[in-house]
């Protein structure tokens, strides 16, 4: 992009981290799918590139385009989501304690439990919406609090700005994991650190790559020790990956706005419903964090769920019965998925077992509305 002028995310989304190929003109990025780079006759690196774990073109350009898009100064790319997260924990040393919610991302908890309670991180477990409860869980030690908002599968909002000025007066971090809301909100701009994201979801958009990424609000100090643990353990993205995603970041704003358009929709629709006890979206007036919601997110995105009575049988009858939208887990795709979230493994024995969370893709929400309303007779 050739401009000077502040320019809005919509057209920071198509062209950052997007040049013209020098060599070429292309106006598609290339993929380099080259693991390797010559030296020169001096034993230079001419070009900056050594070998491909370390950094390579296609994987800078996708960590550009995190890093504008976030209003960071850097990003990491990684293979997944989890192995981002997996690196900012492995930043910190044993001994240190992380602060992270109850109901924080099950592979998350797993993460935390399994690995790294077990090389000597302490954790606990609180509800982050209270910030009381965060306070009283400090100790000398703290160097890191977790938030995940909107949560899973309720849809909890934690107030970013308070918990981040919480976090700083206790001279820890704050990462927001923002996987569920990407665009629509901006954890650097209300004080997080860092944000994690998992790119299969929202940001590469079509339900077919894999990705992790770590967005630093300063690229010196702790995040350099992510960075290093990116080349040095390689949870690295492929080149085809980071082409993907970063092909996907191009239309998120606007996918976002669809997304959002669609699922306020669908909400407010079953709120009326006579089979169904409760909606969990943030967009809705009555929803318990609607306040924090309103002000820290420009659009509420495309997650809900809502609770139908009869428990696990009646609310698996309800998937079974959906004809667009798909039984399936993940999220953030242009595909609806529907899901009983009580019968997957791992998740919290808290989760409603009358709960369906839905990932509102972009169809057109009256068919959507329509197949729900069929599936609910
Ligand atoms: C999917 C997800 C993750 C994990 O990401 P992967 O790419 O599956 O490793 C972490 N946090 C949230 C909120 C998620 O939805």
């Amino acid at each position: 992009m050739r401009t000077n002028r502040k320019i809005r995310i919509e057209t920071l989304a198509v062209h950052a981290g997007h040049s013209i190929d020098a060599a070429t003109g292309a106006v598609a990025m290339p993929i380099h799918l080259s693991t390797t780079f010559e030296r020169d006759a001096e034993g230079g690196y001419p070009h900056g590139y050594v070998y491909a774990r370390g950094a390579n073109p296609t994987r800078d350009s996708l960590e550009q385009g995190l890093a504008a898009l976030e209003g960071g100064e850097s990003a990491a790319a990684f293979g997944s989501g989890l192995a981002a997260s997996s690196a900012i924990l492995q930043a910190l040393a044993p001994g240190d304690q992380v602060i992270a919610p109850t109901d924080v991302y099950h592979g998350m908890t797993k993460l935390l439990r399994e690995i790294y309670m077990r090389w000597g991180l302490e954790v606990s477990f609180v509800d982050m919406t209270r910030i009381d409860e965060i306070k009283q869980a400090f100790t000398p030690k703290t160097k890191l609090i977790w938030i995940e908002t909107p949560s899973n599968p309720l849809l909890k909002i934690t107030d970013i700005s308070a918990v981040a000025e919480a976090a700083h007066g206790a001279g820890a971090l704050c990462a927001c994991d923002n996987t569920w809301a990407p665009v629509v909100q901006r954890p650097l701009d209300l004080g997080a650190d860092f944000v994690m994201h998992s790119t299969t979801k929202y940001l590469g958009g079509h339900s077919d790559v894999m990705g992790g990424a770590v967005i630093a609000r300063k690229a010196a100090g702790f995040f350099e020790r992510v960075r290093e643990i990116q080349g040095a353990s390689g949870g690295i993205p492929s080149p085809f990956d980071c082409w993907l995603i970063l092909r996907g970041m191009r239309t998120l704003p606007c996918r976002m706005r669809a997304h959002s358009e669609n699922a306020l929709k669908i909400a407010t629709w079953l709120v009326d419903h006579p089979r169904v006890d409760a909606v969990h979206y943030p967009g809705l007036a009555s929803h318990a964090g609607h306040e924090i919601a309103a002000r820290q997110m420009s659009d509420f995105s495309g997650m809900l769920s809502f609770e139908v009575g009869g428990g696990a049988a009646a609310a698996l009858d309800v998937a079974a019965k959906t004809e667009i939208f798909i039984r399936a887990t993940s999220l953030g795709g242009v595909e609806s998925l529907i899901e009983h979230r009580a019968s997957i493994k791992g998740e919290d024995p808290r989760t409603p077992q009358g709960l369906l969370r839905l990932s509102i893709g972009l169809e057109h929400p009256d068919d959507l509305i329509e197949d729900l309303a069929e599936a609910l007779e």
